[in-house]
């Protein structure tokens, strides 16, 4: 049974005849709960409309320009009544979507002519561009890169992965001189100079970025400063920009391409009804570290939130985290995020789960946030700075796709195929512009596939797993299969744990708190996934990574000899578990 259903302008605040600066879905795209239908941006604030409803858009009541006010239809969907679906999970590939050429844009032709021409052209210098330019580079084609920001790296290197774990370390730092406390040893309390501070990752993200232009040179791919906006399937604009940000010059240059490669990336999302204000910040401006607040308030319990709240807390702030599931990081299996939670219960005053933050007023003294659900307090509580990590948004509606007939879909992911081709064939997308799960290692893989495919080679993207991690204290690694996932899919599996209690160089570094647990498929005996807790756990879970694509059982793994004492151990003695062989816990019971 299907039904209409009207999918209204929520309630933005005081704000009237908002306009709508962006549009996203059109009659007969597919959408789910909480995808995005337009942007509004007031004089205050930027806010993205998410949809109520699931099922297929019918009918679009609003344009670009109109003015919008709260209980305004903006668009009718028929409702197919399902549940929307459940976030992809880091561990899992995204099925690759294979390009329907029917529903494709009409590609536009540019009359005019170009001022360079190249191979292969990549839009977006993040690790997913960069690597795709180097690869095609290295097999012989004569390739160009198109970045509107002053530096190579993308998000990643610049405001993302790299900034994030400079901090993080020092953190840690920080918090294992307070741990040696229990060994006798006592330091100072710490002193910090946040300037210092942002200088050193500043340092850091400089060396790397400065190393890719290096790189870039000396394989002789052209970087093009600026904007790049398709204006057919063979032409790309580039309206140059200068400075820090993207501030554009005026001067345009058109680049012909025989192959173009789409890296464009992703952006924070943000929420509609929280107003512009300097203490209010997303991942790139709380990694700007311009101050250390009193008392911060994390909006999103995902990774990049819970690993800026880390920081955060470190260097002195109180935090708060709202999250509007039942459980912070999804992801993992709840029993590697309770250890997470006990490691950090000192470092929160109030974790709200399944509560929505519903409105922030900014005040002079103070940022006062109301929240509604089963941890919203009564009263609306202040706070000094706000981290808004709700998610990211790809950035595929933005490059003019719909004039080189590339279709982009839903929110603005780009469909490929394994190839990373979209419909067109000679232009290929990769990276957090193609979908979950954004992560760096993702979009680099994907990259060496479509530079290869372009290069005449034969290539597929076709790992079975991809890993995510929480670079926390202590950290959180998974890949494949969950027994959450298992479970919700009827998949029988052996479940395999070593409790690092057990592991020599876990207790030495006192991180015996920390578990490994591999999981077999029951009929194979093959691993098919693995979760880690602990310090390192990020650099452990390769090897998992590793099993999985090798298609190894318990025995490869268990009769793999690590080194000892380390907590790269645990992940045979996990295998050992699941073998029956291991003689680091007590006797099992037999089977
Ligand atoms: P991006 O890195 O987003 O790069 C896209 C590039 O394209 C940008 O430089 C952008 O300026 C440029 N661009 C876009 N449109 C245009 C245009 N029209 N013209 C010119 N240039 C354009 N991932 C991990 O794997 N590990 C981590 O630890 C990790 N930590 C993270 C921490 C934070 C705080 C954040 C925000 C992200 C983190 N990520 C992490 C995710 C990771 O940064 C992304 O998955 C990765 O950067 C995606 O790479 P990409 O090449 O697809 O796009």
């Amino acid at each position: 049974m299907s039904q209409i259903v009207e999918v209204k302008v929520p309630d933005i605040g005081d704000f009237d005849a908002v306009p709508v600066i962006e549009l996203f879905v059109k009659a007969g795209d597919s959408i789910k709960v909480d995808d995005a239908i337009c942007t509004l941006e007031s004089d205050k604030a930027t806010m993205d409309v998410p949809s109520s409803a699931a099922g297929v858009v019918k009918e679009v009541l609003v344009k670009l320009g109109d003015k919008v006010s709260e209980g305004a239809v903006l668009i009718k969907v028929e409702a197919a009544g399902e549940a929307a679906a459940a976030p992809a999970q880091a561990s899992a590939p995204a099925p690759a979507a294979a390009p329907a050429a029917a529903s494709a844009p009409t590609a536009a032709a540019h009359a005019g002519s170009a001022d360079v021409e190249y191979d292969m052209v990549v839009l977006g210098a993040g690790p997913g561009g960069y690597s795709a330019a180097f690869r095609a580079a290295d097999l012989g084609l004569k390739t160009a890169i198109i970045e509107r920001y002053a530096t190579l790296g993308g998000v990643c290197l610049n405001v993302g992965c790299i900034p994030s774990k400079a901090l993080l370390h020092v953190a840690a730092v920080i918090e294992e001189a307070e741990h040696v406390e229990t060994a006798g040893i006592k330091f100072a309390k710490p002193t910090v100079d946040v300037d210092a501070l942002r200088k050193h990752k500043d340092g850091v993200i400089g060396k790397l970025t400065g190393g890719l232009a290096g790189m870039a040179k000396a394989r002789k791919v052209d970087v093009i400063r600026g904007y790049g906006s398709f204006l057919d399937p063979h032409h790309i604009e580039v309206e140059e920009t200068t400075g820090s940000a993207q501030d554009k010059t005026g001067a345009k240059k058109v680049v012909k391409f025989k192959q173009c490669i789409i890296a464009a990336g992703s952006a924070a999302v943000h929420l509609p009804f929280i107003p512009r204000d300097p203490r209010i910040v997303d991942s790139t401006g709380a990694l700007e570290l311009r101050q250390v607040p009193g008392k911060m308030l994390v909006i999103g319990g995902g990774i990049i939130g819970l690993e800026m709240a880390t920081v955060y807390s470190t260097l002195g702030a109180r935090i708060d985290v709202v999250e509007m599931m039942d459980g912070l990081m999804q992801g993992p299996d709840r029993d590697a995020v309770k250890v997470w939670e006990k490691q950090n219960a000192q470092r929160f005053d109030k974790i709200m789960l399944k509560t929505k933050t519903v409105a922030v007023e900014a005040k002079d003294d103070g940022l006062y946030v109301k929240f509604e659900g089963e941890g919203a307090p009564a009263e609306p509580v202040k706070y000094d700075m706000i981290l808004q990590s709700a998610g990211r948004a790809p950035n595929g509606n933005k490059i003019g796709a719909d004039k080189a007939g590339v279709i982009v879909g839903e929110r603005g992911f780009i469909p490929v195929d394994a190839q990373m081709r979209t419909n067109v064939p000679h232009i290929f997308a990769i990276g957090d512009v193609v979908g979950q799960p954004m992560l760096a290692h993702k979009a680099v893989h994907e990259a060496h596939v479509a530079a290869e495919v372009a290069a005449g080679q034969k290539a597929a993207f076709d790992a079975t797993v991809i890993p995510g991690v929480a670079y926390t204290h202590p950290e959180v690694a998974w890949v494949g299969y969950t027994e959450a996932q298992a479970k919700a899919e009827g998949k029988k599996v052996e479940v395999a744990k070593f409790p690092w209690a057990a592991s020599g160089r876990a207790i030495a570094n006192g991180a015996d708190y920390g578990f490994t647990k591999l999981i077999f498929d029951a009929e194979t005996h093959r691993v098919i996934g693995g979760t880690i807790v602990g310090p390192s756990a990020g650099d452990m879970i390769g090897e998992v990574c590793l099993a999985i694509e090798m298609g190894a059982d318990a025995v490869d793994i268990g009769k793999t000899i690590h080194p000892h004492p380390t907590l790269g151990e645990t992940v045979g003695m996990a295998a050992e578990v699941a073998h029956g062989s291991c003689t680091d816990l007590p006797p099992m019971r037999k089977k």
